[in-house]
């Protein structure tokens, strides 16, 4: 088991607020919540970021996106933002790759 902070929230051994969860992906409530609805949506692989995504991942980042549209709609989002951030000039910080869901205004 390596150190990185989702594999452990993907493996239950630290807790989350967890939304949803499935085969290849997970989505729960960002600790740090930059707006009124704040989700990561997360593959269960360890990726750590997307310079490292291969042809093999294409269905799993497609199932990502389709999970935030679906939370979207879940908590009434009329306006919003997905975003992933790439690297530590990006502001990058958790290094496995995840997708955030920001309701719009913050
Ligand atoms: P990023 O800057 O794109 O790497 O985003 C990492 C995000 O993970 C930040 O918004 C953090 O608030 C969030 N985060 C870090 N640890 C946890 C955790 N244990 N549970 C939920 N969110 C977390
Ligand atoms: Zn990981």
């Amino acid at each position: 088991m390596n150190d990185c902070i989702f594999c452990k929230i993907v493996a239950k051994q630290i807790p989350s607020k967890l939304e949803y969860e499935d085969d290849l992906c997970m989505a729960f409530h960002d600790i740090n919540p930059r707006a009124k609805t704040h989700l990561l949506i997360i593959p269960k692989k360890h990726i750590e970021t997307m310079k490292e995504i291969g042809v093999e991942d294409e269905a799993l980042l497609g199932r990502m996106m389709k999970v935030a549209s679906d939370l979207a709609k879940k908590f009434d989002l009329n306006d919003y933002r997905l975003l992933i951030s790439t690297g530590k000039g990006a502001g990058q910080e958790v290094f496995h790759v995840h997708l955030h869901l920001l309701s719009a205004p913050v």
